[in-house]
């Protein structure tokens, strides 16, 4: 069976890394059939804006997107347009996997292999309440959490243990201080939990988190957080496995799904060659298993550590002399 999916190549080095991610899967059987959408600067200078009508509506009539980094130019109506995105679709839970790799610049080159899913729809990034007084002297914001919200990302990260054989969760928070949002998230996460006798279930404060994510990050599994709190965390997941270069990330929603590396367009490369395919690549790895094609998926993975392990024309982030097709193809070449 044929899947269309919505590609959206991006700015910067997101074409070059989009490109070489497409090379890789079109040497799987994964049975995938691209629609080229418009996002980003790109589009504002093709059809003067940043995230057209098609683009939505061939994310919405395929259901699943993979997307390279995208620039937001200041003071064209979006704070960002991977936010922007975030809302319109409903994409309540952020999936970023952080797994020690071989040959990276890694703290930890053995260990870790975890997942953050964190709450992307509410909390203190959804900007609601935000007033500073006319003075400029007391600045508020307000932060809502919902038992729905609450109870569908806690959810998720439960079935996705299910699916993924993996065996802990561990409830990110800080209800002892924050005794009404975080108090709500982890009252009702204890509630969900109870529906997974299978699953051990665990709870830590978001500061202590830190701490044991830094000492002991093999402890984790699967972590399940609100926004703000998993946005900081996911990002120093990140940096425990080799940083930004080697993150992918998901966007999941019920009705769509975008695909995506966490790093950003790095405009000082852009265009040489020298960027790292591997965070898309690793991106295109969740669609596959999104899209139940977890044997693919594992070996997109297992292609890219033999790589990483044979420093096979790595890219020069990774110490190598390689470029980002070259990498690629390596990897192509083990798959
Ligand atoms: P943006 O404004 O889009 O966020 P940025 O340059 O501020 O771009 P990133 O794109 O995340 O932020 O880049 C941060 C640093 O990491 C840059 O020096 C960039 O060259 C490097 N970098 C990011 N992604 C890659 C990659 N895939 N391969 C190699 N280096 C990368």
């Amino acid at each position: 069976m044929t899947q269309t999916i919505t590609v959206i190549r991006g700015d910067g080095i997101g074409p070059e890394i989009m490109d070489a991610t497409l090379h890789v899967l079109d040497t799987m059987d994964v049975g995938l059939q691209y629609e080229f959408a418009d996002a980003g600067l790109v589009a504002l200078e093709k059809h003067g804006e940043l995230l057209p009508q098609a683009t939505m509506d061939s994310i919405r009539k395929n259901r699943i997107a993979l997307k390279s980094p995208l620039t937001t130019p200041v003071g064209e109506g979006f704070s960002s347009i991977n936010v922007e995105l975030r809302k319109r679709f409903d994409l309540y839970a952020n999936v970023r996997p952080a797994k020690s790799f071989p040959n990276t610049k890694s703290r930890f080159p053995t260990g870790v292999d975890l997942i953050t899913v964190r709450e992307n729809t509410e909390g203190a990034y959804i900007g609601e309440g935000q007033t500073v007084s006319e003075d400029g002297e007391v600045a508020m914001l307000t932060q809502k959490v919902t038992r729905r919200g609450s109870e569908r990302i806690v959810r998720y990260a439960f079935d996705l243990a299910r699916k993924t054989g993996r065996k802990k969760v561990t409830v990110v928070h800080k209800a002892n201080i924050l005794k009404s949002t975080s108090g709500l998230f982890l009252k009702t996460a204890r509630a969900v939990a109870t529906e997974y006798p299978d699953i051990e279930c665990n709870e830590m404060i978001v500061d202590n988190t830190c701490m044991q994510l830094v000492m002991r990050p093999e402890q984790f599994d699967i972590i399940v957080t609100t926004n703000l709190f998993g946005d900081i965390i996911s990002d120093l997941c990140a940096g425990l496995v080799g940083g930004l270069g080697l993150a992918p990330g998901a966007n999941i929603g019920t009705d769509a799904a975008i695909f995506e590396a966490v790093h950003g367009t790095a405009p000082d490369i852009a265009g040489q060659g020298k960027a790292n395919p591997c965070a898309l690549l690793l991106g295109a790895a969740q669609m596959l298993d999104h899209l139940g094609q977890p044997e693919k998926a594992s070996r997109l993975r297992a292609a890219i550590i033999a790589t990483l392990e044979a420093k096979d024309s790595l890219t020069p982030d990774l110490g190598g002399s390689g470029n980002t097709m070259s990498f690629a193809k390596a990897i192509a070449g083990r798959i």
